[in-house]
């Protein structure tokens, strides 16, 4: 874009749009994920790098991840409205199966369904006799059922857009509704920040431009999960919001992620004094000294070219 065009309009973003009361916030759990060791990537038919499907497949269709799936909506959300989205048409078929044998009303929705099985699929679900309606990416676009509460997010993404895009099914303002619920089963919070943050919209030429210091910025910036409910924190938030657990500080510094290297012992070492030292080492804070909130400050190669916001229409 930065070719083409000079300045970027920014219009309101989903955070706008919260405030102003259009859209409902979102609280996130991150219970399980799936080993994604060994799933490679590709572009698909719509240009977006996500997870190649096949290998999604074989990662996440397992008894014991589906039966997760289930034991957590019930502690978390039974009873709400629910999109599931799963990785593939067997799995979210397993996904329903799980349900119904726990006597919970759930369907399955894909592209084999006509019109009318499609109409009458999502009239059941909106009219509250369903109350679980899974699918591959069907209703990721285009679905418009504002008091689905709840989305079950089984199907592991890389890709901001079709999160953002998946997630908005269920920010919708509606009559009692407060805050929507993302169980993520699928480790994208994780990986790509809180869906409902301002992101750093900016023209850019569409190569990635992101240094390794803006990977290690952008890592510290995401969201972390509670160890003992799983809620899903802003960086830097340490007392869980939700179940008020305090993770024990092992010593008085706080050590990040960092990168080793292999130091070359036949050049001499330049040190430099202890403070200068320890205020440049990645993550080391001092006890009570606080950090940036949880916002996604950098972003590898977002286009502002594709930042549809289907999701806030
Ligand atoms: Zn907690």
């Amino acid at each position: 874009m930065a070719r083409t065009s000079e300045r970027l309009v920014v219009g309101a973003t989903i955070k706008d749009l919260i405030d102003d009361g259009y859209l409902v916030d979102c609280d996130i759990y991150a219970p399980s994920e799936p080993d994604l060791k060994g799933v490679k990537s590709s572009k698909g038919i719509d240009g977006l790098l996500d997870y190649n499907q096949a290998d999604l497949e074989d990662a996440t269709d397992k008894p014991e991840l589906i039966g997760d799936i289930l034991t957590h909506w019930r502690k978390l959300a039974s009873d709400k409205p629910t999109v599931v989205f799963a990785t593939s048409i067997a799995h979210s078929q397993h996904i329903v199966e799980q349900f119904q044998a726990s006597g919970i009303t759930a369907e399955h929705i894909d592209y084999h369904a006509d019109d009318d099985e499609r109409a009458d699929i999502l009239g059941r679900f909106a009219r509250g006799e369903t109350m679980v309606l899974s699918n591959v990416a069907l209703l990721s676009e285009g679905w418009d059922c504002p008091a689905c509460e709840v989305m079950i997010l089984a199907r592991p993404t890389r890709s901001l857009i079709r999160f953002i895009q998946m997630v908005g099914r269920v920010i919708r303002q509606a009559p009692g509704k407060t805050k929507a619920l993302l169980l993520d089963h699928s480790g994208s919070t994780a990986r790509l920040g809180h869906p409902c943050d301002d992101l750093p919209l900016e023209l850019d030429d569409g190569k990635p431009k992101v240094s390794s210091k803006q990977q290690a910025e952008r890592k510290e910036s995401l969201p972390k999960p509670c160890p003992a409910c799983k809620f899903m924190r802003p960086a830097g938030v340490h007392e869980c919001p939700k179940c008020g657990f305090k993770p024990e500080r092992l010593s008085d510094v706080l050590v990040g992620d960092g990168e080793l290297v292999k130091l070359d012992r036949k050049k001499p070492i330049r040190r430099k004094p202890a403070s200068t030292c320890i205020a440049s080492c990645l993550g080391m804070v001092k006890p009570g000294d606080s950090r940036p909130a949880g916002r996604i400050t950098n972003m590898p190669n977002f286009s502002a070219a594709s930042t549809r916001m289907d999701c806030a229409r």
